[in-house]
């Protein structure tokens, strides 16, 4: 039994800048094989070139998690490149901050879609392809705090993240029995640019008053004192990509450096 995930085919989904990217790029470190997925074409290439520079393996292919066919390319792209898939991150999301009575029906489907559904399409596409490969098989969404506790002014972002902490469990009650793990990380509060997404839209618009005040109020209580760094999440990525963790499924790991104790 290892911990390692060298020449395991690994896709990270929203790696194309923030938590994804420092995922990607630690699992290359290790010797994974990469693919970079992204709505974003130019983060993804460039992540991917960079680990390429670092003496890594990488493409970058772009893709939209809420669009099937999107996915179903992704995957297929992947197994063209590395001949098999061993791990997939369902890690792209988006962040709105917005009070709780100010939140439209097109904010809930916004963040729905891409958190949310986003996640179900590539567990539904990335079983698919551990089935066809004869079962096993990594699967690790990006859940948050937001998915233990309801939090305002994110209600909409909380209940997405409760469905991915839902699909988690349900996915790994699915795919059991094909030796598939499903399990998910819950990061706490990240330095990354999500932050820059604003309560009037969702471009980044550059970092406002109002974010650095949400950031601020939610850094204040975490035990280990400090917001963390997106590489703050890279130690337990190879640990759910490896043979170490075959015999855990269904887990929502809170790696938050003590913000929430449940
Ligand atoms: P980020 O905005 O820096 O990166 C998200 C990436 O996802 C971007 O590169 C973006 O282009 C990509 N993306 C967005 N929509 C996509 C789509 N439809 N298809 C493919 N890619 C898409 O955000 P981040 O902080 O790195 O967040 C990554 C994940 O971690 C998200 O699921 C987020 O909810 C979660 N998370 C973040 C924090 C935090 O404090 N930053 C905390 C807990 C959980």
């Amino acid at each position: 039994m290892s911990n390692t995930v060298e020449n395991r085919s690994i896709i990270v989904t929203g790696s194309g800048r923030g938590i994804g990217r420092s995922i990607a790029e630690g699992l290359a470190k290790e010797g994974a094989r990469l693919v970079i997925a992204d709505i974003d074409s130019v983060t993804a290439e460039a992540t991917a070139a960079e680990i390429r520079d670092a003496g890594g393996q990488a493409i970058g292919i772009v893709a939209d998690v809420t669009d099937r066919a999107s996915v179903k390319a992704l995957i297929a792209r992947a197994v063209a490149e590395y001949g098999r898939l061993d791990a997939m991150f369902n890690n792209a999301g988006i962040a709105q901050v917005k009070q709780f009575n100010d939140i439209t029906e097109d904010d809930w489907y916004r963040v729905m879609d891409i958190n949310a559904m986003g996640v179900l399409i590539c567990i539904q596409e990335a079983s698919k392809q551990f089935i066809s490969q004869g079962g096993g098989g990594k699967i690790v969404n990006t859940a948050s705090i937001a998915g233990k506790q309801g939090y305002e002014p994110l209600a909409h972002y909380s209940a997405s993240k409760f469905a991915v902490v839902a699909l988690t469990q349900a996915a790994a009650r699915a795919f059991g029995k094909y030796k598939i793990n499903v399990n998910a990380i819950c990061p706490g509060v990240v330095a990354t640019d999500m932050w820059k997404l604003i309560d009037k839209g969702f471009k980044d618009e550059g970092l406002t008053n109002r974010d650095n005040e949400a950031f601020e109020g939610f850094s204040a209580d975490i035990l280990l004192g400090r917001a963390s760094r997106p590489d703050d999440l890279v130690g337990v990525s190879i640990f759910l990509a490896s043979e170490g963790s075959d015999y855990m499924t269904g887990q929502s790991m809170l790696v938050d450096g003590g913000m929430v104790l449940v």
